[in-house]
């Protein structure tokens, strides 16, 4: 037996992302454009960084708190109450490293091997795959693009239920889709889950980056206490934060305990001096979110308006995140289109396929980013895809 093959089943199951493989082929081209991943080109904002720097200088080196330093918990529930119009408690709040993390915990929390996790598809790859390292089944249901709008059945999930199912994950606003739910259906996904005994995990990461209003309907708006919501977090997309690695998860007080523990056996907390950082964004940065939901907002409409000059190209017209998810007319295989757009237009975008099969014949471009860059990345690639037959 060699040495790949002694490794465990799940781990050597484990997926290379799709994003990635796009990523590794394109990474270092002179001039490429790169649209791919999942974030704006800003660094992290003075202020933030600034208070990290400090905590760093003044000596804050040390093991921190497993649920993390009671300061970020009691400015994760003012964030939270400021947002979304109830009061929170600091010990409904754990710190995690990044949301990648929280949505693992989440997970370990809530299924074991064997057990079922519905999901929406077309979904950002990471849950399916974390899902199935530790042998929990993946079941997708499927959204549709119709007559430019991606269309959401409570039936089709309700259906997908079987008595494996423990957990549904809802990511809304949704990457990559640009999909966000009302109010109405996220409240039929509850009923769902509680006529089953299910968790809901609610990836609500990109609920500031809606174009119309505060943020996007909430689960925090329609559930009751002793619902089974596990919330999952970030800064990385409000703040600019992506490499920081640092996130949280919100969910019922009486679960700290079992949450702290869960981050003791995984990466035994947060660096505290992270945490710093993490504060000034909660309390000073509303601003800086309101700026890059503008930047977003105009980059969408940009995209709109070039690729619907173009008639092969098929999208909805994104409602929230910051990502433009479109097909082209009889160019089905993405990955092949993403590898010819590095190689013909010089501009990386993540395959759809990378997405699941309901991604298949789509293309992921993150639009966070400014008027210029994205008039003349659209314009290339409304040239390629008039060549290309
Ligand atoms: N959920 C969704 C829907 C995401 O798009 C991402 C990041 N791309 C995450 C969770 C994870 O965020 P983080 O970078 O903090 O791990």
């Amino acid at each position: 037996m060699s040495i790949r093959e002694a490794i465990s089943a799940g781990a050597s199951s484990a997926p290379l992302s799709g994003i990635d493989a796009v990523i590794n082929y394109g990474r270092g081209r002179k001039g490429l454009a790169a649209f791919w991943a999942g974030e704006g080109e800003l660094t992290t904002p003075g202020f933030i960084r600034e208070a990290s720097v400090q905590a760093l200088d003044g000596g804050e080196t040390f093991y921190t708190a497993q649920t993390g330093i009671s300061g970020l918990r009691e400015a994760l529930a003012r964030y939270h109450g400021r947002h979304f119009g109830h009061g929170f408690e600091p010990d409904e709040f754990t710190v995690t490293a990044g949301g990648m993390h929280a949505i693992l915990l989440a997970l370990q929390a809530t299924v074991k091997a064997g057990d079922e996790v519905i999901y929406l598809t077309p979904a950002w790859p990471n849950l399916a795959a974390a899902a199935g390292v530790g042998g929990t089944i993946p079941v997708a249901v499927p959204l549709y693009l119709r007559q430019g709008e991606w269309l959401f059945n409570a039936d089709a999930v309700e259906a997908a239920v079987t008595p494996r199912t423990r957990a549904i994950f809802v990511n809304s606003p949704s990457n990559p889709t640009g999909w966000v739910a009302t109010r109405e259906q996220l409240a039929a996904i509850l009923t769902i889950a509680r006529r089953h005994g299910l968790w809901i995990i609610a990836d609500e990461i990109y609920s500031r980056f809606v174009y119309g209003g505060d943020r996007s309907p909430s689960f925090y708006d329609i559930m009751e206490p002793e619902d089974r919501i596990i919330f999952v977090n970030t800064f990385s997309k409000n703040w600019s934060m992506t490499g920081w690695r640092i996130g949280w998860l919100s969910t019922h007080k009486s679960l700290s305990q079992t949450f702290a523990n869960l981050v003791q056996y995984s990466t035994s907390g947060v660096p505290p001096f992270l945490q710093r950082g993490a504060i000034a964004a909660l309390d000073h940065g509303d601003e800086y979110v309101d700026a890059q939901v503008v930047l977003a907002r105009n980059g969408r409409d940009i995209l709109t308006q070039s690729f619907q000059k173009n008639s092969r190209i098929k999208f909805a017209t994104p409602q929230g995140a910051f990502y433009f998810f479109f097909a082209i007319d009889e160019l089905a295989d993405s990955r092949q289109v993403a590898f010819e757009l590095i190689d013909r237009a010089n501009i990386g975008l993540a395959p759809g396929s990378a997405f699941g099969a309901a991604g298949r014949g789509y293309l992921r471009m993150c639009f966070l980013r400014d008027t210029d860059q994205l008039k003349s990345a659209a314009e290339r690639i409304c040239e390629w895809v008039c060549r290309r037959t």
